[in-house]
């Protein structure tokens, strides 16, 4: 039996949240522990978010030389290195790892290799790879430990091996046809890319169309943007079987109106994720789970168990990494004995499709579903004179203001540039301010952000009565 270590924070899981909290308080003098098992640093750096981006924009290079004529710039012989292009992705994400135990060295925090779970209330076992036990107690928990691909058990698919995002970045050669199960956004993201690099490719999504929960002059764009990229896209069709392995021939049994069945080479599943909250001892921590089997927490973000906190995507917050971030802000702050609070908090987000989708605030599908009365503003990207100089005009972007008042309560941008476009809005709903500030502001010419002066001058006036 090892001896018990004894720390006054342990963090499980390395992830946004986890390492952040970790960090911030080692750096106060407390003795802290993060326990990690693969990825240092959590998923964002190493399989999701960054080198998601990457292998992006390594796909909008390419994307630039299949238009090359449309610019006046053409090169013979262009020709795609995945091999090349996963290289570049490593790379960043060693120099990432690098960074991340440098944070760990300068904080104080120490970073522990190994798998974790509860064996008694505050008390957690952590199996080393070389086989080794240590076990560790802290005075406060914090749980950190995401999520993981989703993969729902039609028969055939796990004998088939499909690629999740963490494989589908390691591609070191081009599918010759990618099948890509789900429209969401991880799916969206990595079928455009791999068209780019040279794949067919076929989406099938269960719902009657691509990011559903959008609006759907939203889903309408995306629709288009696929159409126009070339990229075969089926609703409406559930999958029921599979047949064969990915990498060399795979077939789809799909249900919906009519029976059908389409075939490829490879197979992308991304159909959602879930919480990786099982077989860690929570039941021994006293730390309850939702009815989805994410981690119960109140506002503060505290669990059913004293002194144990949860963050980022296990705790149900909504799966981003500046979310995840957020938590470690609130988590922070109440243990140094503040009340901070998810309560209200706004929740941005880009899809870093080209073009990108931004959203923040209301849609209007939630704005009609919670019967909040709105004045809508929408123009065509092609408003913002900048896009025209790149050739890069598709999308619209379009506000939602309060009816009486002149608040912005919404705002989607469905176009290029529009993450960092959505940027100057959000900090005008920050600080409260009318949509007017914006419509009377000098932007420079010829910029993206340009294009929220005729946004917001399009905004109809509000009804007096
Ligand atoms: C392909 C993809 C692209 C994405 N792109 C974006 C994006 O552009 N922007 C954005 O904001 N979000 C994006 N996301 C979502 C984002 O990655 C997550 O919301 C974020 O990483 C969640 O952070 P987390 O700390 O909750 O969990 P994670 O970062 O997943 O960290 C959890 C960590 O805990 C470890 N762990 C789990 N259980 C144990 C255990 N028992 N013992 C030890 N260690 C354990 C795991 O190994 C992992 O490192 C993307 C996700 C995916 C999959």
């Amino acid at each position: 039996m090892s001896d018990l270590e004894e720390y006054d924070v342990l963090v499980l899981g390395s992830g946004e949240g986890g390492k952040y909290i970790a960090w911030t308080l080692a750096k106060q003098n407390q003795r802290v522990a993060v326990i990690e098992r693969k990825y240092i640093g959590g998923s964002c750096p190493n399989i999701a978010c960054l080198p998601s981006k990457n292998i992006i924009h390594s796909a909008k290079v390419a994307s630039y030389f299949w238009r090359g004529q449309e610019f006046g710039i053409t090169k013979d012989n262009c020709k795609i290195h995945m091999s090349a292009v996963r290289d570049r992705k490593r790379q960043m994400v060693d120099g990432l790892v690098e960074m991340h135990l440098d944070n760990f060295k300068k904080s104080g925090a120490e970073l522990i290799a190994g798998s974790g779970k509860f064996i008694a209330q505050k008390t957690i076992e952590v199996s080393l790879s070389d086989g080794s036990k240590r076990i560790l107690r802290g005075d406060k928990i914090i749980l950190s430990t995401g999520t993981r691909a989703k993969i729902d058990l039609v028969p055939g698919i796990i004998e088939a091996s499909p690629l999740t995002h963490i494989e589908a970045l390691e591609l070191d050669q081009v599918p010759e046809h990618l099948l890509v199960i789900g429209g969401g956004y991880i799916g969206l993201e990595l079928a455009q890319a791999m068209r780019r690099f040279g794949s067919r490719v076929t989406m099938i999504e269960r719902n009657g169309r691509l990011a559903h929960r959008e609006d759907e002059d939203v889903s309408e764009g995306l629709h288009e943007m696929c159409r126009n990229e070339g990229i075969d896209i089926i609703t409406n069709q559930r999958v029921q079987k599979v047949e064969g392995k990915s990498g060399e021939k795979v077939k789809l049994y799909l249900s919906g109106a009519s029976e059908t069945t389409v075939e490829g080479s490879h197979l992308l599943v991304a159909t959602g994720r879930i919480p990786n909250t099982q077989g860690i001892g929570l039941e021994l921590a006293k730390v309850e789970l939702t009815e989805k089997g994410y981690i119960k927490v109140n506002e503060r973000l505290e669990t059913t168990a004293p002194n144990v906190w949860a963050v980022g995507d296990c705790a149900g917050s909504p799966h981003f990494t500046h979310i995840a971030f957020d938590d470690f802000r609130v988590v922070v702050n109440n243990i140094l004995g503040g009340n901070r609070s998810t309560t209200g908090r706004q929740v941005p987000f880009c899809l870093f499709t080209d073009p990108e989708l931004a959203r923040i605030g209301l849609s209007e599908t939630e704005a009609k579903a919670k019967k909040i009365p709105y004045r809508l503003a929408k123009i065509p990207m092609t408003a913002a004179l900048r896009t025209r100089t790149l050739s890069e005009t598709s999308g619209f972007m379009k506000a939602l203001i309060d009816a009486k008042s002149d608040r912005i309560i919404g705002f989607t941008a469905f176009g290029v540039g529009a993450g960092e476009i959505m940027g100057a809005v959000q900090i005008a709903m920050l600080a409260g301010q009318p949509y007017t500030i914006l419509r009377d502001a000098i932007f420079t010419h010829p910029t993206l952000l340009e294009g929220l002066i005729p946004l917001f001058t399009a905004v109809p006036r509000a009804n007096s009565s």
